[in-house]
């Protein structure tokens, strides 16, 4: 049927479930139907327009998660404003940054945060601060209460934008990827084919919500399938295993996973109503894989994107889920992998950065043409940064991110390739593998390990099991050891902070 506009809110309504059945479903009066979250977006839309929101401007919001983080997100659509949710972590002064950079029309942020962000909104001249708790408290909450349920959603066109993301800025100055209806639009569709959802599913939604993962799958997979979200506020392995006898997926990063297996109650009884687990955002390891296999005999069904692009891979619903890969292209996305210098395309099963093209991919930094053009291939396609290869049978496999790339004595190191030799050694739970300034080779590959509970490997015993293992070259030269490996909230490992740590072990 066609739509009135490219408006992603019409899709979703065009798609919804039944006006009585639960979109957002909570354990107190926060929860709401179909009809419920329809009619709050609506006197929400209608509290953005009468606080200055115009279409094109952009909608700042550092806001908790609750499911009025949703209601604001479908206001934006509504309105025809950007949304640009902003990470719970980061600081005032980070805040001043986004704020100036993207010059956004409202800022939302936390109830006990409003008078400070009020007065660094006064200084950049962004006026318009309201706040917004988790308990449908705060000044836009209170406006949203006043305002009427009707509102006439703004057409839009295909390629408007509909949200900016920051990306983390592990290297230089976070980046504003500016994201268009249709590249919500055409992924959420995609999963939801791949993935096979539908209206009966019960997806548990314990992801933060300002990031892609947590945003956009989760919640416009859910939406646009017309089914439900078991809506949790943070994840709590209590509250998923409570929750799945009810519940026929879940959508979490690696870490929810070695979490929930640290749990008594992650049973295969628990997971007996289960259709599917889905995991991203950082790489699972194999061996969770296939402990979580062995204990609840689902296979966890791994899949890999980025902000800028949107999911780009899956692992099949039916056929085999690999371990180890992020499966294959998903329809109407182009994968190739390539020369990261020259951009040629590399042998077969060869490593090479990975580069994508579709309707999933974003149309550019905010405010960055130059970055942007930096980073797209002449034919269109976009340099994720990711280095991979392609296997025979077509399965995608990671092996780091080209700035995680280590180069000793002029030799490259994958860093990936090293971490699973060191992870198969007995004592090893996990490693990171990163390269230091090195006086004689550039960069000194090291090794930052987490051992297993109770086991307390050493250095030498570390180097002598590498023994015959790996090329000399790749071989770490130092062996550190930590309790855990830091990670940030998407559960990826913090390598520029472990290079910080250890940059002048060689030196
Ligand atoms: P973000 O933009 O924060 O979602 O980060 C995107 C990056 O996360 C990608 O470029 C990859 O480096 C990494 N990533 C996402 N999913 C996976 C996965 N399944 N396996 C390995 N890395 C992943």
């Amino acid at each position: 049927m066609p739509h009135p506009s490219a408006n992603l809110f019409d899709l979703i309504v065009a798609r919804a479930g039944r006006p009585g059945q639960m979109a957002l479903e909570a354990p107190d009066a926060t929860a709401l139907t179909y009809a419920g979250l329809f009619e709050r977006s609506g006197r929400a839309a209608n509290a953005l327009v009468a606080l200055g929101v115009k279409p094109g401007d952009r909608v700042a919001a550092q806001i908790e998660k609750s499911t009025d983080v949703i209601v604001l997100a479908l206001a934006c659509l509504r309105a025809g404003a950007a949304l640009l949710p902003l990470n719970t972590a980061y600081t005032l002064a980070e805040l001043e940054y986004f704020l100036s950079d993207a010059e956004p029309a409202l800022t939302v942020c936390r109830p006990a945060a409003l008078g400070a962000v009020r007065d660094l909104g006064r200084r950049l001249g962004l006026n318009a601060v309201e706040s917004l708790g988790v308990a449908r408290d705060g000044a836009f909450a209170e406006r949203i209460a006043a305002e009427p349920a009707e509102f006439e959603t703004i057409p839009r066109a295909a390629g408007d934008l509909a949200a900016i993301l920051y990306t983390s800025g592990t290297t230089g100055r976070s980046k504003g990827a500016m994201l268009s209806h249709e590249n919500l639009a055409s992924n959420a569709l995609t999963l939801i084919d791949v993935w096979r959802f539908t209206g009966g599913d019960r997806l548990i939604h314990a992801l933060p919500v300002f990031h892609t993962h947590g945003l956009f799958v989760a919640v416009n997979v859910a939406l646009l399938a017309g089914a439900t979200m078991i809506w949790q506020n943070r994840f709590d392995p209590d509250a998923v295993i409570a929750a799945m006898p009810v519940a026929t997926a879940l959508m979490g990063v690696p870490t929810f996973y070695t979490r929930l297996l640290d749990h008594p109650g992650l049973t295969r009884e628990a997971c007996a109503n289960m259709r599917v687990f889905i995991s991203g955002s950082a790489p699972l390891l194999a061996e969770t894989h296939a402990a979580w296999r062995a204990r609840t005999g689902h296979a966890i069904l791994e899949r890999y994107g980025m902000t800028e692009t949107n999911m780009i891979t899956s692992n099949p619903y039916d056929g085999e889920r690999r371990a180890g890969t992020v499966g294959f292209p998903l329809p109407g996305v182009g994968v190739r992998i390539a020369d990261p210098e020259t951009g040629a395309p590399v042998a077969n099963g060869e490593i090479g950065v990975i580069e994508v093209r579709g309707p999933n991919v974003f149309g550019g930094y905010w405010r960055m043409p130059e970055k942007t053009a930096q980073e797209f291939r002449p034919d269109g396609f976009f340099i994720t940064g990711d280095l991979g290869l392609i296997d025979a049978d077509g399965y995608v496999h990671i092996v780091g991110r080209a700035k995680d790339l280590v180069i000793s004595g002029g030799f490259n190191v994958y860093p990936k390739e090293v971490e699973t030799v060191i992870d198969a050694i007995e004592g090893v739970l996990e490693s990171a593998v990163i390269g230091l300034p090195h006086p004689d080779f550039g960069e000194g590959v090291s090794a930052v390990v987490a051992p297993r509970p109770g086991m307390t490997p050493t250095e030498a015993g570390v180097l002598a099991a590498l023994e015959g293992q790996l090329a000399k070259f790749k071989t770490p030269k130092r062996v550190f050891f930590v309790d855990a490996l830091p990670r940030n909230s998407m559960g990826k490992v913090q390598k520029a902070l472990l290079r910080e740590t250890y940059k002048d072990t060689f030196r």
